[in-house]
């Protein structure tokens, strides 16, 4: 997730470095508002049974049969070139939830199916998910209960584990590599107000001083992080079950299809990851139906505020909300982020979903975090939308898309790949909107930050873990390491390799990775592939030597 989610201090650090360069563009003409209908003072109150819609029978626990490749929904979340990606993707997993949200009472309820294809090459006798809200930290003090789990019908072992963040799921047979195994967990959560800070599901214990309201109920707005089991990743370490981070991003994960049924009450605007295929109101409750593409996670936020402006770009929607009060920061929300989809596609590859979001919620801790399709910005950078900051960190969210959902990567082990990379992006977008000299001016301001590290003693190896950040001493250095020392390591490359051969190794790591989890050796290996030889020496001096 990834953000800019570093602490305050950096924040106001970049802010400080940035303010004084970077023009922020004029903007086009505004695209009309759109006011989301008047609240309805008396709250509706939730049928407590989710209605189940039809659904194919339960049947095989463990089949030698691949599953269908996906939904024809799914095709509805694609661009029509990329619909030929879903065909070579029949082992992903695919989620299909039903999920009731009562907004009033900041709970939900859910029950998802799980289709999952052991794609290892060893046998499987357990499968893991992560419950991440219990984990608390940047999720704030809710919670997320798994109530039952099973399997051709029947219950499962399961076991708890790392805080109740690890659910185990003992499998009654062996699942054998290319096997497929479908299981249904019923679920419920519980949603933190303001932070943690007031209302019932406060526990007092100050744990959710860290959070960042990704999980979370302030300002009529109710976000939704973490708020499913989801499949924890299976890669050459076996079971990846790290705890959840105060610092950067938890959630390592594997692209997977979902199909989503979301209810709530009928006067909330419902943002999610993917698209939304049809709604039914009923008696005071308004189901949505989403599917996704390909996606690393799904995201819901919603709230009864909501103001929108919609614009499209190369096929793609892109579709801005926003609070009250801030629709001059929604018109700059939603033309940058067009911006950044245009020139990000051509310089990459092309984004391949239908529709991207970019939402305004109250956050702290964080500028703002990446979801698949979503992206969330913090309601205080909206309060001065012409600060280039918020320029930089929605152009800098949208780049994730890139670098996190359609490209993964270890974002535990190796927070670098995505958030160095994604940083980077960034300088390209004010390259290709406003021109090399304001790249350069960011360039050069994120050089002075990185100095001023140096000169404090603070200069550390960017390839560190989310662990070694996380610790007191280091988290302020966070970002000033991993993301602008990062992101000038890729300038080195650039400048070493030159223009063509440079973009030519993103674009080739793109779609050699997409929807799979990209590593540092594929990167670097594309960097001296393009080049025709090896850059030993330059990746010596930026990811294994420390200046002092
Ligand atoms: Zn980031």
């Amino acid at each position: 997730m990834k953000l800019l989610r570093w602490s305050v201090a950096p924040i106001l650090v970049l802010l400080a470095v940035l303010s004084s360069c970077q023009r922020f563009q004029g903007l086009p003409p505004a695209p009309t508002a759109t006011q989301i209908p008047a609240v309805r003072p008396s709250p509706t109150t939730l049928n407590p049974s989710t209605p189940t819609p039809t659904r194919q029978p339960e049947k095989q626990t463990v089949t030698p049969t691949p599953l269908a490749p996906h939904s024809p929904a799914q095709k509805e979340a694609v661009r029509p070139e990329a619909e030929d990606d879903l065909a070579s993707l029949s082992d992903l997993t695919r989620y299909d939830i039903d999920v009731t949200i009562d907004y009033d009472n900041l709970t939900f309820e859910g029950r998802q199916v799980v289709d999952y294809t052991n794609t290892e090459r060893t046998p499987l006798d357990k499968i893991n998910f992560r419950l991440f809200p219990n984990g608390q930290k940047a999720y704030g003090n809710g919670s997320l209960i798994v109530t039952g789990v099973t399997i051709d019908g029947e219950r499962v072992d399961t076991a708890l584990s790392l805080n109740d963040t690890v659910l185990e799921v003992r499998l009654p047979a062996i699942l054998k590599p290319s096997e497929s195994v479908r299981l249904t967990l019923r679920f419920r959560g519980a949603v933190p107000r303001d932070f943690g800070e007031s209302g019932a599901s406060s526990t007092g214990s100050g744990q959710s001083r860290s959070g960042y309201g990704i999980y979370n109920f302030a300002d009529n707005v109710m976000a939704l992080s973490g708020w499913y089991p989801i499949l924890a990743v299976f890669d050459d370490e076996g079971w990846n079950l790290d705890p959840t981070s105060a610092v950067g991003d938890s959630v390592y994960s594997d692209a997977a299809f979902y199909t989503v049924d979301i209810a709530v009450r009928d006067n909330l605007t419902v943002v999610a990851t993917g698209v939304s295929i049809g709604q039914e109101t009923l008696n005071g409750t308004t189901h949505f139906q989403y599917v996704s593409g390909p996606a690393r996670d799904f995201f819901i936020v919603c709230s009864p505020d909501f103001q929108t402006i919609t614009d499209s770009v190369g096929g793609v929607t892109v579709n801005s909300y926003y609070l009250p009060g801030h629709e001059a920061g929604g018109e700059s929300a939603l033309v940058i982020a067009m911006d950044a989809l245009r020139t990000l596609n051509q310089r990459f590859g092309p984004y391949p979903y239908v529709e991207l979001d970019v939402v305004e919620a109250p956050m702290r801790n964080a500028a703002g975090v990446e979801y698949p399709g979503v992206i969330l910005i913090g309601d205080f950078l909206y309060d001065n939308h012409r600060n280039p900051f918020f320029e930089t960190a929605t152009a800098h969210e949208v780049a994730h898309q890139w670098w996190y959902n359609v490209v993964g990567s270890d974002v535990i082990d190796e927070p670098w790949l995505d958030e160095a990379l994604v940083t980077y992006s960034s300088s390209v977008y004010f390259e290709d909107t406003q021109g090399p000299d304001a790249a350069q001016q960011t360039l050069d301001s994120w050089e002075q930050a990185y100095d001023r590290a140096v000169e404090e003693g603070a200069d550390d190896l960017i390839t560190k873990p989310l662990a070694f950040w996380e610790q007191p001493d280091h988290q302020r250095h966070y970002g000033t390491i991993v993301y602008l020392k990062g992101a000038l390591f890729f300038q080195a490359v650039r400048q070493e390799i030159g223009d063509e051969a440079f973009f030519t190794a993103l674009r080739n790591y793109y779609a050699a990775n997409k929807y799979a989890i990209g590593t540092p050796e594929e990167l670097l290996n594309a960097f001296e592939d393009a080049a025709g030889r090896q850059l030993d020496n330059l990746y010596e001096e930026w990811l294994h030597s420390v200046r002092s």
